[in-house]
């Protein structure tokens, strides 16, 4: 049984109360590793670690953070079939995904913050009169990350390159449910040679840890994704204290597809955005709406490419689809049929755990690729987040009339638009409430882009200068300068 240690001061550590919680394959319902149950003391251990580190880190110069970042890049990129496999298992995604999007994206979030830092600017105000304002940008000190369980490393990393490259120290937390990369990034810093302190890496629940860290008065900063319910209670928590709080929540996305559109790419981009890790990504695209008059034909071949997908172990190569995350997300994706069926929808395909995969993963999270129809768009079912592999297709008539369901929801994450017809897709993308909307494609990411939600999708942004503007304290110094000697 493997037993994940937490990452204190720069070495692995038990949690002080010696109290372990189990962690699921969830390609096999068995418990395989067992991860700290940490609490309030092991936070408080955290933070005095990550407050004595700070000075020193802070001082350094740019460039010496930039190469400890771009060797732990390295340290990731050379264990990439050990990460991706840790991912797989602990997850529950297709090895392919891990292996050839998410942790090549986890190197890449450590390399891009790594060179952002060396080339990031200031402004200055040259007055009217004797006065010169310039701004200084310094790290804010302690910073807390808390990250979820649906892209592990890939959006633990998003969080950690940023705060520690620009000199603040960090407490990181990861999902409970899926520790074990975050786990193996903390020997990957020790081999780094990063020093202790800087980064800490603590195991637990949420309401336990996560919640200490938000409460601790050491702790600055909280950078925090997952769902809009916990976002609440960490926007509750932090108010009071007055932390500055980045907040990437939960979603419901539209996909919108004209009759104008080329629907080969339409359907397998819609495929995949309905579906991709098991539909298991805050930007899925789980409520598509077509233009009535390509409705039946793009229903159809929708439905034929997602009974393609294979449904099976995740750690074999031609796998499509894995497992859910957890029993729990299982049953809750399961609830969700049920409920579109008294809402009047048809499940058109999928709609139910798949016949038996294999012998190792009988007891597995598995769901098949599901689609319904028939439902309108206040239904629960087409307003609530459902994050799993549930995608719903309805008709519209005009653009006005698309636009209104795809805002109907609270969320205001990302949507994709497809249509060759440019001046509609700029027209809808202004009138879209989403932090990001796609034209012709889905997913696809330009770290430089400011990444987040509207509504209750999030508060703020991440990526690029949002993310070193939200990890530094803007300082204006307004120097009078005398104009004659
Ligand atoms: P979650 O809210 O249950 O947990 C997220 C993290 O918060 C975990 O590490 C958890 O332990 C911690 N946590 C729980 N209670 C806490 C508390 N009281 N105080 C502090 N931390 C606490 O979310 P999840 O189930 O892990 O992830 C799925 C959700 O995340 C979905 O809603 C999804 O849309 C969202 N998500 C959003 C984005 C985005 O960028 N907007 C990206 C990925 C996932």
């Amino acid at each position: 049984m493997i037993k994940i240690a937490n990452y204190i001061n720069g070495s692995l550590a038990a949690p002080l109360a010696g109290s372990y919680i189990d962690n699921f394959e969830p390609a096999t319902g068995k418990v395989y590793a067992q991860v700290p149950d940490s609490d309030t003391n092991d936070v408080a251990l955290a933070v005095d670690a990550a407050t004595h580190a700070f000075p020193t880190w802070s001082g350094l110069t740019a460039s010496a953070r930039s190469d400890v970042l771009l060797r732990i890049a390295d340290g990731i990129e050379s264990q990439l079939d050990e990460f991706a496999r840790a991912e797989c298992v602990d997850n529950g995604k297709p090895l392919g995904l891990a292996l050839s999007v998410e942790i090549p994206r986890a190197v890449k979030n450590f390399r891009f913050f790594a060179s952002a830092v060396l080339h990031s600017r200031s402004e200055l105000y040259e007055g009217e009169g004797t006065g010169l304002n310039y701004i200084l940008r310094r790290p804010r000190g302690v910073v807390g990350l808390i990250s979820p369980w649906n892209l592990p490393l890939y959006l633990l990393s998003w969080k950690v390159a940023p705060a520690i490259a620009v000199g603040n120290t960090a407490i990181a937390k990861p999902s409970e449910v899926t520790p074990m990369t975050a786990h193996m990034l903390a020997q990957v810093c020790i081999d780094a040679g990063l020093p202790p302190g800087v980064l800490n890496i603590l195991h637990g629940q949420g309401a336990k840890v996560g919640q200490a860290m938000t409460e601790h008065p050491g702790i600055t900063t909280i950078s925090f994704t997952g769902g809009t319910v916990t976002g609440a209670q960490v926007a509750k928590t932090a108010a009071p204290l007055f932390k500055k709080v980045s907040l990437e929540l939960g979603g419901k996305n539209a996909n919108v597809i004209f009759a104008d559109a080329n629907m080969n790419q339409a359907v397998e981009g819609s495929v995949r955005a309905a579906f991709a890790n098991q539909g298991q990504i805050c930007i899925c695209g789980s409520r598509i709406f077509v233009e009535r008059s390509a409705y039946d034909d793009f229903v159809s071949a929708f439905v034929s490419k997602a009974k393609a997908l294979r449904v099976g172990d995740p750690l074999e190569k031609e796998t499509d689809q894995g497992a859910l995350v957890s029993k729990a997300q299982l049953e809750k994706v399961s609830r969700y049929v049920e409920l579109a069926k008294e809402e009047g929808g048809q499940i058109v395909c999928g709609g139910s755990t798949p016949p038996t995969i294999s012998e190792r993963c009988k007891d597995g999270y598995f769901f098949e690729p599901t689609l319904v129809t028939g439902l309108s768009a206040e239904c629960r079912v087409n307003q609530e987040e459902i994050f799993g592999p549930v995608a719903t297709i309805t008709p519209f008539d005009a653009e006005d009339e698309a636009v209104a369901d795809i805002n109907s929801t609270k969320y205001g994450l990302s949507a994709s638009i497809w249509t060759r017809d440019l001046d509609r897709a700029h027209r809808l993308a202004g009138n879209i409430d989403a932090g990001t909307v796609w034209v012709n494609c889905w997913l696809v990411r330009d770290l430089r882009v400011p990444f987040g939600g509207m509504k209750q999708s999030g508060v703020g942004r991440e990526g690029g200068d949002e993310a070193l503007r939200f990890f530094t304290e803007p300082k204006n110094v307004c120097l009078q300068v005398a104009t004659k000697s």
